[in-house]
């Protein structure tokens, strides 16, 4: 038996009793915590285990990102890369000012051709390497809902950096065009589902514990009722937990109505998908009658903070419709959706709900910084049906543990190390994390995979898929690249 004992840190085990153990320790028995509690209680052991010294740092749960996309193969192309320095000529655009529902069904919709022109290598190498940022940032559970690319891809990534991912599929066969008062199909709903099955039944058949799958719509506006249908023969035959977009655009009611002749909850119950299985990722626009349905079904909500605010997204400020959907009981969970250009990490995206949802009440306790923890762990765990073996750091689950350093100025004098954290901290305060008892970064680096060499894979793939088929400019790839590596 390999056993591995944590000792002595501030241990927030995000249990239902959001418990605190000033001096606590965890002890790890082959991939699963055997005893967490008060260092004098955990349990003495034989000559073989591994101690990690955890005096002066915080011991957390790994966090669980469970609304994310894979989308690093458009960091040339979205402008990411190539913008200006200076942003004074930046303009709203895509999902800001409510959203341009006809651009970003249009969009969404041309990504899945886009993941068919990645090949396998450049799709390995970019998975690889976003992923590993992920993990960095203590991220040991990701929810993938949609990525810009391969399924494949992202399995892989996973078992080679050693952490967990539900995968999922780009699933879109329609684009809803306002004014055109109807949606119009634009691939076999069959095709997509076929795919998406492949990808259930390849997970199934895994056995490392690390891989999950579940199937995901990108939008309402982008599913046929044919998809739809068939998304929740597929979640009822395998078992497995829904997700989609919800309520991310401001006239996204009105465009469904004209589109499909009904409100998104409401076509997403009508289709057999609204459950308390049914994570709803963004949520921001419902109204009375859409609410009542979440709340009834007993849905899930994935909230991003730490992305909406920067991108402009219309969130909670404009509709509060999130923080009073906690209110009425759902589960809520933090999350950080993705993009092409780094975003907030869970630790931002804690923060971020912290700050905003007190503020919005102006209550301190309406969000505790442990109500943050649990919803970038323990609640996020059960919105991915997950939460039986991960989650929070108790006896019987996997050892899915995230140290963090809470011994300088920041802390100083302050009892509650979360606080301060989520007052001053980061992501790249994330010293170590440990997924199953395997410790794969240790002082902020990677322990099993080699940083410099993920990090130039990525920008080659990068490069040659941004040239061979997005159309930019081959020397301005070579040159930004370059760049970017600091050659
Ligand atoms: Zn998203």
């Amino acid at each position: 038996m390999s056993t591995l004992l944590i000792k002595g840190g501030c241990l927030y085990p995000a249990d239902p009793g959001a418990s605190v153990i000033p001096d606590g320790s965890v002890l790890v028995e082959d991939g699963r915590i055997a005893t967490a509690g008060p260092t004098a209680e955990v349990a003495p052991l034989g000559e073989s285990a591994r101690v990690i010294d955890a005096r002066g740092k915080m011991i957390l749960p790994g966090f669980v990102n469970a609304h994310w996309h894979e989308m690093f193969a458009m960091r040339l192309a979205f402008k990411g890369a190539l913008r200006p320095p200076a942003d004074r000529d930046d303009r709203p655009a895509f999902m800001a000012l409510g959203g341009d529902i006809g651009q970003i069904s249009a969009v969404f919709d041309s990504f899945r051709d886009t993941i068919g022109r990645l090949s396998p290598d450049e799709a390995a190498a970019i998975a690889r390497y976003s992923m590993w940022t992920q993990l960095r940032s203590g991220v040991t559970t990701l929810g993938d809902v949609g990525s810009v690319n391969r399924p494949e891809a992202m399995a892989a990534a996973a078992r080679d950096l050693g952490m967990r991912c539900v995968i999922s599929t780009w699933a879109s066969d329609a684009v809803c065009v306002p004014g055109e008062g109807r949606f119009r199909r634009t691939r076999d709903a069959d095709t997509v589902l076929q795919d998406l099955e492949d990808v259930l039944r390849a997970v199934a058949a895994d056995s490392g514990g690390l891989l999950r799958a579940r199937p995901t719509a990108v939008y309402g506006t982008n599913m046929t009722d044919e998809l739809g249908a068939g998304l929740a023969d597929l979640s009822a035959r395998y078992d497995v937990p829904f997700a989609a977009h919800v309520g991310a655009l401001r006239n996204e009611p009105e465009a469904m109505l004209a589109c499909y002749g009904a409100a998104p909850v409401r076509r997403f119950a009508d289709l057999g998908l609204l459950s308390g299985r049914f994570m709803a990722v963004h949520c921001a626009f419902a109204d009375a009658a859409e609410r009542k349905l979440l709340v009834e079904s007993g849905a899930h909500i994935s909230h991003s903070p730490a992305k909406y605010g920067a991108a402009g997204e219309s969130t909670i400020t404009e509709t509060r419709a999130i923080p009073e959907l906690r209110r009425a009981g759902l589960d809520v969970s933090l999350s950080t959706d993705g993009a092409a250009m780094p975003l907030g990490g869970m630790a931002e995206a804690m923060k971020s709900a912290w700050q905003v949802y007190n503020e919005m009440y102006a209550d301190p306790t309406e969000l505790r910084p442990t109500d943050a923890l649990a919803m970038a762990t323990r609640v996020a765990a059960r919105g991915l049906d997950w939460d039986d073996e991960i989650g929070s750091v108790e006896p019987g689950k996997q050892a899915d543990l995230v140290l963090i350093p809470a011994d300088d100025w920041r802390y100083l004098l302050n009892p509650r190390p979360l606080e301060s954290f989520l007052a001053l901290g980061g992501s790249m305060d994330v010293d170590t994390v440990i997924v199953a008892g395997r410790v794969l970064v240790e002082g902020g680096r990677a322990t099993a995979v080699d940083e410099a060499r993920l990090e130039n894979d990525y920008l080659e793939a990068l490069a040659s898929f941004s040239v061979r088929c997005l159309g930019i400019d081959r020397d301005l790839a070579a040159a930004t690249t370059r760049r970017q590596q600091g050659g």
